[in-house]
């Protein structure tokens, strides 16, 4: 007799969104095979079988790998109800298992041994039918709880990854819009304080605008270290490199360097945790150019055109095509972005092995362009040497370094954004014209950077 005993025990249902356990009656149908991929403290996959009238359930670490020669640890868990097939979206901070789930997979599932299906002697051997994973699998079961999930060998072998799969199988949300339904748990704090006082700009219009844009934000954030500039009183800055911010939604990247030895570094986990920063009083965000599951192989290779005083915007544009085309001739893709302030920023999307290369790479590419044209750029970041010139500020491609994330708000006296645009708008859009106030009609075409990532 199945009984879910444990399951409702471990959840206060007034609280969590998860359905309340009930055995459900025995069918003769297809029995339902789901797995949930789990954002909790740690990260992992549920995987959830129908036996008895309930979902027979293991938490997989790694999740379920296509190779047979995989031994992937599956750890028996509490049964839960057959409901809790159709779960997706967050369990609030504090309940068990808090954090996000999405469906990652679902369809049905049929024992293939004979014998009467048995979770804890010999090992079950089952076939799944669902979206993303089939064919035969074996659960194993070696000590207490613990179980090893195997594919076995069939046709559906492959060498996919299962990190692959970053959208729900029913909703084709990502982890990071199921979490969008949980900002409203982030309680904001002085709303009304305004912060841009050209445009009357509130702390809430800019939580408001930061929830909008987390979506599109969110890929750029991903796994790399950021700093941030906060800004409390709508005065004074505060460039904060080590944040003290103690959320489950913010991770903690501890990097030697010489400077600061063992520092604290952070990115974060979701959008939940960049609305915190908002509520913190950050409101423009820097990321590194690398992740920081590789944080010694920078992905991201980034130019500033950063201007002289009295420079037209004219000669600006001209710099960023005259480097357009030295990148164009080297077939490295580049993509554009207003930098919200005087000039624009030019992303590259390029694997390299080390942050020396990265700067060697990006130093050679500025001084062709200040050896073509050495009356117009310069990358001598000295006052003196940059007059009347463009400062072709490559020195972001350093280990360390940041730049500003796209979709990033400035804390310039007016609240413009640093927004991906299309090569054909260098023309028609300044440098400072996107704003927290114009910037909707960019936000519904087309992402000019949908590709960034491919
Ligand atoms: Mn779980």
């Amino acid at each position: 007799m199945s009984t879910l005993k444990k399951y409702n025990a471990k959840r206060n249902f007034a609280k969590t969104k998860e359905p309340k356990g009930k055995v459900s009656k025995v069918k003769k149908t297809k029995l339902k095979y789901i797995i949930q991929h789990h954002l909790a403290r740690k990260d992992h996959y549920d995987l959830r079988l129908e036996y008895n009238g309930v979902l027979v359930s293991f938490a997989v670490p790694k999740g379920p790998s296509f190779n047979p020669r995989d031994k992937r640890l599956a750890v028996k868990v509490e049964d839960h109800p057959l409901s809790y097939a159709n779960f997706e979206g967050t369990i609030p901070k504090g309940e068990y298992g808090a954090g996000t789930v999405m469906l990652f997979d679902i369809g049905t599932w049929y024992p293939l041994n004979n014998t009467k299906i048995n979770f804890k002697n010999g090992p079950l051997k089952f076939y799944i039918q669902g979206k993303r994973l089939q064919g035969a699998w074996a659960l194993v079961p070696f000590k207490d709880d613990n179980y090893l999930l195997i594919k076995e060998k069939d046709e559906y072998v492959n060498k996919n990854n299962i990190n692959k799969y970053k959208t729900s199988i029913k909703t084709g949300r990502t982890m990071q819009e199921i979490a969008e339904n949980a900002p409203e748990e982030i309680e904001l704090t002085s709303p009304d304080k305004i912060i841009f006082a050209n445009g009357k700009i509130t702390k809430k219009d800019i939580y408001d605008y930061y929830k909008k844009v987390s979506k599109y934000m969110m890929p750029y954030l991903d796994n790399r270290l950021i700093s941030t500039v906060r800004c409390p009183d709508g005065k004074d800055k505060f460039y904060m490199k080590h944040l003290n911010n103690n959320s489950k939604n913010l991770k903690v990247k501890k990097i030697r360097n010489k400077e600061d030895e063992n520092s604290d570094y952070y990115y974060f986990k979701n959008a939940t945790g960049l609305l915190e920063e908002v509520q913190m009083n950050s409101f423009e965000f820097h990321i590194w150019g690398s992740k920081q599951n590789k944080i010694n192989e920078p992905d991201i290779l980034v130019f500033d055109l950063d201007p002289d005083e009295d420079l037209s915007l004219a000669k600006v544009r001209r710099g960023v095509k005259d480097l357009k085309n030295i990148l164009d001739k080297l077939k490295l893709k580049a993509y554009l972005k207003t930098s919200g302030g005087k000039g624009y920023h030019i992303y590259v999307p390029l694997k390299m092995t080390s942050w020396s290369k990265a700067e060697k790479i990006a130093s050679d590419i500025s001084d062709l362009l200040v050896q073509t044209y050495p009356t117009k750029y310069t990358t001598n970041m000295r006052k003196e040497k940059r007059k009347g010139k463009i400062f072709i500020d490559y020195f972001r491609n350093k280990k360390g370094a940041t730049s500003v994330c796209p979709y990033s708000l400035r804390l310039k006296d007016k609240a413009t954004v640093s927004l991906p645009i299309k090569w054909s708008e260098l023309d028609k859009i300044k440098p400072d014209s996107i704003t927290i106030k114009n910037v909707d009609k960019y936000l519904k075409r087309k992402d000019p950077w949908s590709d960034f990532f491919a």
